[in-house]
């Protein structure tokens, strides 16, 4: 089993990313992100309440997202892993996934965080917002404060995982194949 994390700011690139990795490893992509707007586009009320904290670019809460993952995991068996994208988010978040795995007796391989410069971050998101219909992508103040969020609750994750020795930096700036390239020389070690 092969269970990565993708870890990074907004704008990183970890959707990009895991597209390319899903399809090298044939993993499962979970990204978070991705289910919370399926949520809220399905009005569900988990939806509902996610997004009034993803519209002011704010952290959904820990239970809420935590327990989407849960039913997430239980409903795959035999699969040959998963790449957590926009998950853990918070180190609350890490233990769950911790606690998770080890339920499920997987092993957890990694963690590839991609370091990108904060106005790289900032252009591309706005690039998106031309077209992702994103509100969370449309406003430089919102933008701002995903980042700030980031650096406060978020970045402090990657200690957790330095800790267990399954941190790995991988430079996101430059071009998307050789990016690519760069997480692959990672992954093809574990
Ligand atoms: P990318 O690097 O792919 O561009 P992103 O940060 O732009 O990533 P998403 O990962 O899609 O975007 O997250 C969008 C919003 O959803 C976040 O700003 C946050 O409000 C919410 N969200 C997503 N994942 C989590 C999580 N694990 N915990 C709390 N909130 C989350
Ligand atoms: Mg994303």
């Amino acid at each position: 089993m092969l269970n990565l994390v993708l870890f990074g700011p907004p704008g990183a690139g970890k959707g990009t990313q895991a597209i390319y990795l899903k399809k090298k490893y044939r993993l499962i992509h979970l990204s978070t992100g991705d289910l919370l707007r399926t949520q809220i586009a399905a009005k569900t009320e988990l939806g509902i309440q996610a997004k009034l904290f993803i519209d002011k670019g704010e952290l959904v809460p820990d239970e809420l997202v935590i327990g989407m993952i849960k039913v997430k995991l239980n409903q795959c068996a035999n699969i040959k892993g998963f790449i957590f994208d926009g998950f853990p988010r918070t180190e609350e978040q890490a233990k769950a996934l911790d606690v998770l795995l080890n339920e499920n007796n997987t092993p957890f391989s990694g963690m590839l965080a991609l370091e990108v410069e904060k106005q790289e971050l900032v252009d591309r998101l706005l690039e998106r917002g031309q077209t992702s219909g994103r509100s969370d992508d449309a406003d430089v103040s919102i933008i701002e404060n995903r980042i700030k969020t980031y650096h406060v609750k978020t970045a402090p994750v990657m200690d957790f995982y330095a800790k267990q020795k399954k941190k790995y930096s991988i430079n996101g700036m430059g071009g998307i194949e050789d990016i690519a390239q760069r997480l692959n020389e990672v992954v093809a070690n574990f």
